[in-house]
């Protein structure tokens, strides 16, 4: 998986804790979230594209 931003280096992590169930890939290298799986959480999700992915391993 590369980072479409950076092209650097995903990893995918669970993230249940921040409402979104399910996992997502971050970058490496400079923190983008991408969320493969598309529920209804929008508006969460698009918060936590706001806060940076802070705290979320
Ligand atoms: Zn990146």
């Amino acid at each position: 998986m590369e980072c479409r931003k950076c092209k650097g280096f995903m990893v995918q992590e669970w993230c249940g804790e921040l409402h979104v169930e399910d996992y997502i890939w971050r970058c490496v290298n400079c923190g983008h979230l991408l969320f493969p799986a598309l529920k209804p959480q929008r508006d969460a999700i698009k918060a936590l594209l706001e806060m940076d992915a802070a705290g979320c391993r």
